[in-house]
């Protein structure tokens, strides 16, 4: 094979130990891959050319056998509250989306990690896109490279200099517990001293329910849980989380208490979508409080953001109020969030990307991806 038709490696997303790896490969000592890190996430260097310290022929190597290849930003929006939304292209006429949302104390970005969603929860607009493809590793890692680079571009900072995103979440497209292979190694380096460096608890993956996946990732990587519960009964979920049906309350918060005793966690937040004459009532509250009373959760209420065709309505704002205090006074420890980013569709659930539905179906030992909706 020439150089020519061996396919490049990528190297943004790939985790310490298989850059350390192909650097090996190369014939190279293991700390190029430290320094390849450094200047890839500590100085956000997209360009292999221009990492001056790398010796010259290793160099001239990398660029022949590596490359550092990003999503591209296909649209920028700007809310009226400084929230941030980027289109970003998937190939194929799909794309995917992630926010900046800036706070007076912090920065935080809301990533995706697929085009699209397979899980149908109704509330959810991603859902209703339907599912076309998981996101790869660099896809994932790609959108914090990228939101930092346009963010210190636009404030006229260099890179490295001070943090502008401090936090980040798995709460844009698609369920990152079903794109377990990707997400996993994303987080590595989100959290790695040589990659984004970022404390474990400012990492957050949030999933709707899947179950056995929320064991194996105890094992796997330390960072903040959070979990869409959005019901306190069975019957509840199931309607407006399907995947309850498989994996029902009761097994998934068992999921959760183990998670956090193998990853040392202090607590889990619940996420609750606060859905008009859905789940809103007091004794849905009480219910809740029955649930979760004295265990380590945090309950995060979200006032629901409306999408067109949806058959649901926010919550009054003095509905949602009664509601935590329903929670407050059981001892319970509630936060209600801010909607952010409206103007721009970039509030929770609204995020819908562009995506072409597909269904996979396997002939033989051939895989096809098939269009299934327009
Ligand atoms: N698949 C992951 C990440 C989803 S988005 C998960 O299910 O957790 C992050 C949060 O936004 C989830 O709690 C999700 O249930 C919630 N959400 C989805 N649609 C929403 C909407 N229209 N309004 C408010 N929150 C919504």
């Amino acid at each position: 094979m020439t150089a020519d038709t061996l396919q490049r490696v990528n190297l943004l997303g790939l985790p310490k130990v298989e850059l350390e790896a192909f650097v090996g490969e190369l014939g190279s000592k293991p700390f190029r891959a430290r320094q390849i890190m450094n200047w890839l996430y500590k100085r956000g260097e997209g360009d292999i050319a221009a990492m001056t310290d790398l010796a010259k022929d290793f160099r001239a190597q990398l660029v022949e056998r590596a490359e550092i290849l990003l999503p591209t930003i296909v649209r920028t929006q700007v809310a009226s509250d400084g929230t941030r939304k980027w289109l970003l292209s998937a190939g194929n006429d799909q794309a995917f989306e992630m926010v900046f949302i800036p706070e007076e104390d912090r920065g935080t970005l809301c990533i995706s990690s697929q085009v699209g969603c397979a899980l149908d929860c109704t509330f959810c607009s991603t859902a209703q896109q339907g599912f076309n493809r998981n996101l790869t590793t660099a896809e994932i890692v790609g959108q914090v490279w990228l939101a930092i680079r346009e963010l210190s571009r636009e404030l006229g900072w260099k890179i490295g200099d001070d943090r502008i995103i401090t936090n980040i979440v798995f709460m844009g497209m698609g369920e990152p517990l079903a794109n377990f292979r990707s997400v996993v190694p994303a987080i590595r380096i989100f959290l790695d001293d040589l990659g984004f460096d970022i404390s474990r608890r400012r990492v957050t993956l949030s999933t709707s329910g899947l179950v056995p996946q929320i064991y194996k990732l105890a094992e796997e990587v330390n960072c903040a849980l959070a979990v869409s519960l959005h019901a306190p009964n069975d019957e509840l979920r199931s309607q407006l989380v399907p995947i309850n049906r498989k994996h029902n309350i009761a097994e998934l918060l068992e999921a959760c208490w183990h998670y956090l005793d193998e990853q040392n966690g202090r607590s889990v937040t619940f996420e609750y979508v606060m859905l008009d004459g859905v789940n809103d009532q007091p004794e849905h509250a009480r219910e809740l409080a029955r649930l979760l009373r004295d265990k380590p959760a945090k309950l995060n209420l979200i006032p629901f953001n409306p999408f067109p065709g949806t058959q649901y309505r926010r919550s009054p704002p003095a509905v949602i109020e009664r509601f935590r205090d329903e929670l407050m006074q059981r001892g319970l420890v509630v936060t209600v969030r801010k909607t952010r980013g409206e103007d721009i569709d970039a509030a929770c659930g609204q995020l819908a990307g562009q995506v072409t539905d597909r269904i996979t179906v396997r002939l033989g030992s051939k895989t096809f991806g098939l269009q299934v909706r327009a």
